[in-house]
């Protein structure tokens, strides 16, 4: 197991892309479950911060004091099978998204979240339970977990399956894979109604226990193994960034392409997520100054916000009338269809503002 104790190794791994920098006395790089379980033992009472690729922008990696522990060396893919209906793939936690994306999308395979940032790693993903763009569609991470393997704090070993173990009420209890018996209380805390939400633990009474770890950022303990579902993947995505004049029209058109004021699309949208002003101000500003998206024309003054939508489908033809149905939908929320940054497969463009 590698140990980072020198000053400027040290200096790269005490920040993630919160900008925050911590401190630590070492940072330790395991290469496999033996290695976690020495570290609990070697250090029972220090405090202890785990970090799977520091793409976090809530500092949850950035160790204050004690030691890091760092995943990115555990980043072998276990397992996969699938078929044409899918398949599932276990990860260790280093996995990084993009790998996993390069590793299967040649089977035809799929995994749907997407936390914008693709080297984020399935560890850090899972512990986040981050989401994304195409939550609208599929959720968060946490749907597309499967099973978990994890070294908890002092080192024993936990195994869970979806759907095999879960809490009775409040009260929840584990058999730890050396037999031990954990017993606990959940905490009796309402948990927001709104579909995208990602603070804190997720608690409810009668909850699926691999819910407990996923999303709780590193304080229960080490998720040592991952296993993904994983969906068969479509053959075309569409993309388009729909400019605005106002927001009342967004609202108008988000409503119309959710299906809201009646089914208008062939299609159900994979993702659509709202641009404000102040995103467009920071895209202008980086248009002019030629450091993103040169090859597109400048964004209108007059556009006052976007909405992405993205549709994907197997069938073209499909996917082509969805976005024709859309710049329908756009003229009936009071804005121009022309006035849309669109691509097909993320790299051919077939239409521009
Ligand atoms: C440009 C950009 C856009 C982003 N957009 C989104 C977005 O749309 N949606 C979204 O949800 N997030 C977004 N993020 C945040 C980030 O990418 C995710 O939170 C990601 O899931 C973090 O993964 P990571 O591997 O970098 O984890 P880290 O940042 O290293 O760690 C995150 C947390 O997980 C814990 N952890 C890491 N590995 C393990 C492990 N093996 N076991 C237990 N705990 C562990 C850490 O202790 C920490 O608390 C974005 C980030 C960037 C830079």
């Amino acid at each position: 197991m590698k140990t980072a104790c020198r000053k400027e190794i040290m200096k790269e791994y005490l920040r993630d892309e919160s900008k925050q920098t911590g401190i630590s006395d070492r940072i330790l790089f395991p290469e496999t479950e033996e290695d976690i379980m020495r570290i609990f033992k070697a250090y029972p009472d220090t405090p202890i911060t785990l970090q799977g690729a520091r793409t976090g922008v809530t500092a949850g990696c950035v160790p204050n004091g004690g030691i890091a522990v760092n995943m990115e060396r555990m980043n072998r893919i276990l397992d996969l099978t699938y078929n044409e209906d899918g398949g599932t793939v276990t990860v260790q936690p280093g996995v990084l998204l993009q790998s996993l994306r390069r590793h299967i999308a040649p089977l035809g395979l799929f995994f749907p979240p997407d936390p914008t940032e693709t080297t984020a790693s399935l560890g850090g993903m899972a512990s986040c339970n981050s989401s994304g763009a195409r939550s609208f569609r599929y959720g968060a991470v946490r749907g597309h977990i499967l099973a978990l393997d994890i070294v908890l704090v002092g080192g024993t070993k936990l195994h869970l399956v979806r759907g095999r173990k879960h809490a009775e009420g409040n009260q929840f209890q584990f058999v730890t894979t050396c037999g031990r018996l954990l017993k606990g209380t959940l905490p009796s805390i309402r948990m927001p109604e709104a579909k995208k939400h990602t603070a804190g633990y997720c608690l409810r009474p009668d909850m699926d226990l691999i819910d407990l770890f996923i999303g709780s950022e590193g304080t229960l303990g080490v998720l040592t193994s991952i296993k993904l579902k994983l969906i068969p993947q479509k053959q075309y995505t569409w993309g388009g960034v729909l400019f605005l004049p106002d927001e009342a029209s967004a609202l108008k058109l988000v409503r119309m392409l959710r299906g809201e004021m009646g089914n208008i699309l062939c299609l159900r949208p994979e993702a659509l997520e709202f641009f404000g002003a102040d995103t467009l101000t920071l895209l202008r500003q980086a248009q002019r100054e030629k450091t993103v998206l040169t090859q597109m024309e400048q964004i209108r003054e007059d556009a006052c916000c976007a909405v992405y939508a993205e549709y994907a489908s197997d069938n073209r033809a499909l996917m082509e009338q969805a976005f024709e149905q859309t710049c329908q939908a756009m003229e009936a929320a009071g804005a121009d269809p022309y006035r849309t940054w669109a691509a097909i497969n993320h790299y051919h463009m077939i239409n521009s503002y």
